[in-house]
């Protein structure tokens, strides 16, 4: 048995087998073989594993975001069919007498540059695509796993890091809990553990090289602990405070169907946060009042392209009529930081969380921006949805935004597409900047929701990546709790309201602060709703 602390992203108790990802550390070889036929006949059996991989992977998908989405699947079950790049591999297997790792590998990175090289924009895109195939069947080859990261059982998955695109690639009903070797606990990849309501730690000092999949394992959220190896006393201690947990939970359900209002009568609205459709099911389990911020930019990482129009727009859709006329908050595009797509071509950038970025990245690249406007405004036809900008520091901004959105309209209306004119628009208040003036900003926007994670990072000058900070990221500092104030106050004066949608929106010591304050939403994981609506009920 080992017990080892760490930090803790979301409380919560799981017990179960581990499974240990490790970075693929797996370098191709050239080595000289004898028997070409029995080379060609690996690669035969990798594509084969491989094409079995990829309708899996399109069947979640489906399900999951839409066949738009999964079409990517397809798309590369088609190139493992492609003449071309089969004959190339076997070309070299059987001039160079290679083996079939570096005959694949090889005839991936000629390709992948091939495709690079085009002028046509399509084409481009597929250089990703054919890089993925090609990692794919040497993997198969080797018999390495990782890649798609798929478990049979539910497991606690054990890993050094996550990155934001791994994450949402994960199958979270696989998935019991979280523990990594490094990440802040503001990171995004500790929000999408918030959003999956599963316990995980963070900055846990383990050996993954003597951990071993399969191996047993209790995570303790409240205690920040991990333990591996667990004795049968942990373990039937684990048991019954999981146990413990679901009654809670049983408990809190009650609460659903009733309003989020004091004892004296005051009502707030507590929405819920989400990064993809696949969270929605949360969002009607815990009876959100909305959603207070629907992450697009998920819809963006972990692929190889832009999503077109209509994909978003069959996405927007759909996250608005499952919500029937309850308010969706979607915020556009929020790239850039530790959120990454290697397709935009970002660049590396000394500074990220200070460098091109959200909004900055929507008003350089405006037919980005524009695609994503087109499909707000359509399929806003299909529900109450509210769009919100990200990252905004001045007036100037929200008025450029607006001339786009004219112009999106105006296309629009010329073409003669259905789409909803007057949509609530909205910001976030995440800069000391949008603080400071939020008095002019109020009277150009209809709402403010206070983005608490960047806030913090940009009032403190903390970056909410660094682990080492974590001490030090303090979001119940006066300066942070004043500014809310000011915020709230300035956007009442003009008759707009505001929230908060950071994770301090969740911070149960400071629910009964925030309404004090006069805040009118809150927006927090599905999970924490029940919580929130408890203390809202609970409070004189
Ligand atoms: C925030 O900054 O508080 C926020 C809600 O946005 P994100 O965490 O996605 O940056
Ligand atoms: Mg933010």
């Amino acid at each position: 048995m080992e017990r080892l602390k760490g930090k803790s992203v979301y409380k919560g108790i799981a017990l179960g087998k581990i499974s240990v990802l490790k970075k693929d550390d797996y370098v191709v070889k050239r080595v000289k073989i004898e028997d070409p036929e029995a080379e060609i006949e690996r690669v035969s059996q990798a594509r084969e594993k491989a094409r079995e991989q990829l309708q899996k992977l399109y069947d979640k998908a489906v399900k999951e975001v839409g066949e738009a989405s999964a079409a990517i699947f397809e798309v590369h079950q088609m190139m493992l069919d492609d003449d071309d790049y089969n004959e190339s591999i076997e070309n070299i297997i059987r001039t160079q007498e290679v083996n079939a790792e570096y005959a694949v590998a090889t005839t991936g990175d000629n390709f992948s540059q091939m495709f690079a090289s085009m002028d046509d924009d399509y084409m481009k895109a597929r250089a990703a695509d054919v890089k993925d195939i090609s990692e794919r069947l040497v993997r198969n080859l080797y018999g390495g796993d990782g890649g798609d990261m798929e478990f049979d059982q539910p497991v606690i998955i054990v890993a050094d890091d996550l990155s934001p695109s791994e994450t949402v690639q994960l199958d979270k009903e696989k998935i019991l809990a979280f523990v990594t070797v490094h990440g802040s606990t503001n990171s995004h990849t500790a929000i999408l553990a918030r959003m999956m309501n599963i316990p995980a730690l963070i900055g846990v000092n383990m050996d993954l090289e003597k951990l071993k999949t399969g191996m047993e394992a209790v995570v303790d959220g409240f205690a920040a602990e991990v333990i591996f190896n667990p004795d049968e006393e942990v373990r039937m201690d684990a048991r019954k405070r999981i146990q413990e947990e679901e009654e809670k939970t049983k408990l809190l359900l009650e609460l659903k169907g009733k309003e989020n209002v004091t004892k004296s009568g005051h009502k707030i609205n507590i929405y819920a946060n989400i990064g993809s459709v696949g969270d929605m099911g949360y969002v009607l389990e815990n009876d959100a009042g909305g959603i207070g911020l629907f992450r697009s930019e998920f819809l963006y990482i972990g692929r190889n392209e832009l999503p077109s129009e209509e994909e978003q727009f069959q996405v927007y859709k759909q996250v608005a009529q499952t919500m029937a006329g309850k308010k969706v908050i979607i915020r556009t595009l929020d790239i850039g930081a530790d959120k990454q797509a290697d397709y935009l071509g970002l660049g590396k950038e000394d500074n990220p969380a200070l460098g091109y970025r959200a909004i900055r990245i929507c008003l350089t690249q405006p037919e980005i921006f524009k695609t994503q406007l087109r499909a707000l405004f359509r399929a806003a036809v299909y529900g109450n949805i509210s769009i919100m900008y990200p990252m905004i520091t001045s007036v100037e901004e929200v008025l450029e935004i607006k001339k786009i959105v004219k112009e999106v309209k105006d296309e629009l209306e010329a073409e003669g597409t259905p789409y909803k004119n007057d949509v609530e628009e909205g910001i976030m208040i995440e800069t000391p900047a949008s603080v400071i003036i939020s008095d002019d900003l109020a009277k150009e926007v209809d709402f403010f929701s206070i983005g608490t994670n960047d806030l913090t990072q940009y009032t403190l000058a903390i970056d909410r990546q660094n682990e080492k900070l974590d001490k030090f990221y303090n979001p119940h500092h006066k300066a942070i709790l004043r500014m809310i104030q000011t915020v709230v106050d300035n956007a009442h004066k003009e008759g707009k309201w505001a929230g908060i949608c950071g994770e301090l929106g969740a911070d149960t010591e400071l629910t009964e602060t925030f309404v004090k304050m006069g805040i009118d939403e809150l927006s927090v994981a599905p999970s924490m709703i029940l919580k929130l609506r408890k203390i809202v009920r609970d409070m004189p």
